[in-house]
């Protein structure tokens, strides 16, 4: 029977070995991860774990009733595409199918590299190393006013420690929305108590203090970097496999990659969306929940030699969450080369959303604590669902097709 070995055993890997038994694959299944602990969630690191107010956020997944060899705290240093053989420390692992699933590593902030007390804010281990220094209440800089950085100030605030956030862009979250929806998010950080400095570039860190390209020097106890990450592929250089200039494994739409028998899924992988037009890497928690059943089903099918069925496309309505400031940030879709913008009550209130059209047909939504938007916005975006504007514009009146 045929032998799946998946790599990386986080939210896309452990996912993967589930889907596979949830539809009934019964060849062997192993399960490699690199980290020691017992495979766990993400998001809450930079929330209730952080915090203390949960331990910790394993997974709850039975590996041994499902029949998943895991085997943690092993990672794969290289691919033998021809061979069909992983390469680890401990020897190597021979496979029927690969599904790499390795996720992403953040980026360092070039010349602090094992500086100490300079954090980042990826892993479990991380964490646990951030959670004393949020109850020392230390002087904290964060760098880069993106998803982590907002989520890392939110929790200093709360834990009562002095924030600084410095964002080399003129406003927070540049990367992921357009100026006219992040302005009122400038005002979170100073309602929480926060400072954000924008327009500011890190120039050097020195013990207990941080050196801006202005010659400002902020006093920090600790330094937080959240400035973005790239997919964890650098250990397949030589193997053959194609890389996106951004690292993604570039799958298909069926995440297939460029080798034989070999998948991607989850924050390594990019992926050529029919929806969007364009190929999408997406750096969520939901990507790595759905694009796992796609390769589930691509694993049985292709045993099965059938034509491709519904389920093994992968096209998704891209979704996430944030939690910041005391505001639940949800957003859904893909605004980019949307022409009309519509807002649904005011942004310097409690909640709010904003949706953009294309040719009147909703493509993407950001709602602020406004989940029910959320919920019937996502499955309008999902049916091409067209709408009124004037209708839509009002936050009394619930999301409907026009
Ligand atoms: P990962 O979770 O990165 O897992 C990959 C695993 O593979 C890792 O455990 C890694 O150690 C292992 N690995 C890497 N290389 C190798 C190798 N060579 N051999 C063996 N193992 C290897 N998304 C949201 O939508 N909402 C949120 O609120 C949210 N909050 C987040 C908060 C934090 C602090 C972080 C870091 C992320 C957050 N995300 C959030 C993003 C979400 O967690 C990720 O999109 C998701 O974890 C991706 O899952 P993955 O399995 O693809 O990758």
């Amino acid at each position: 029977s045929r032998r799946v070995v998946i790599v990386g055993a986080g939210m896309a890997g452990v996912q993967t070995a589930v889907a596979l038994r949830e539809q009934g694959f019964t060849g062997s299944i192993t399960l490699i991860g690199a980290e020691p602990h017992q495979p766990y969630d993400r998001p809450p690191l930079s929330k209730a774990v952080l915090l203390g107010t949960a331990e910790g956020s394993a997974f709850d997944v039975d590996f041994e009733a499902l029949s998943v060899d895991l085997q943690l705290g092993r990672e794969a240093s290289g691919l033998r595409p021809q061979a069909h053989e992983l390469d680890t420390p401990a020897g190597p692992v021979a496979y029927d199918v690969l599904v790499i699933a390795t996720g992403a590593e953040p980026l360092a902030l070039p010349g602090t590299e094992g500086v100490p007390g300079v954090h980042l804010l990826r892993t479990l281990d991380d964490a646990e190393r951030l959670r004393p220094v949020l109850q020392r209440q230390h002087d904290i800089v964060v760098v880069g006013a993106g998803w982590i950085g907002a989520e890392f100030a939110t929790a200093a605030r709360e834990a009562g420690c002095a924030v600084t956030v410095v964002e080399a862009a003129d406003r927070p979250l540049p990367g992921a929305l357009p100026a006219e929806v992040t302005a009122p998010m400038t005002d979170w950080y100073a309602q929480s108590g926060a400072e954000l400095l924008t327009d500011a570039r890190v120039a050097s860190v020195e013990p207990g203090t941080v050196v801006l390209a202005d010659g400002r020097r902020l006093a920090a106890g600790a330094v937080v970097v959240g400035i973005g990450a790239r997919p964890a592929t650098r250990w397949l250089a030589g193997s053959g496999i194609a890389l996106g200039a951004d690292g993604s494994i570039t799958a298909d739409e069926r995440l297939r990659t460029s080798l034989p028998d070999v998948y991607a899924v989850g924050d390594c992988a990019s992926f050529p969306s029919g929806r969007y037009g364009q190929r999408l890497l997406v750096h969520h928690w939901d990507n790595a929940l759905q694009g796992p059943r796609t390769v589930a089903a691509n694993v049985i099918g292709a045993d099965a030699g059938r034509p491709a069925e519904p389920g093994e496309i992968y096209d998704p309505v891209p979704y996430f969450w944030s939690e910041q400031f005391g505001r639940f940030v949800q957003y859904a879709g893909h605004h980019g080369g949307a022409g009309t913008l519509v807002r649904r009550g005011d942004p310097a209130g409690a909640s709010w959303s904003v949706l953009w059209l294309r040719d009147g047909v909703l493509v993407a939504l950001l709602a602020v604590g406004r989940p029910r938007d959320l919920a019937q916005g996502r499955r309008l975006i999902e049916s091409g669902a067209r709408l009124d504007e004037r209708r839509a514009a009002d936050p009394a009146v619930p999301l409907k097709a026009a």
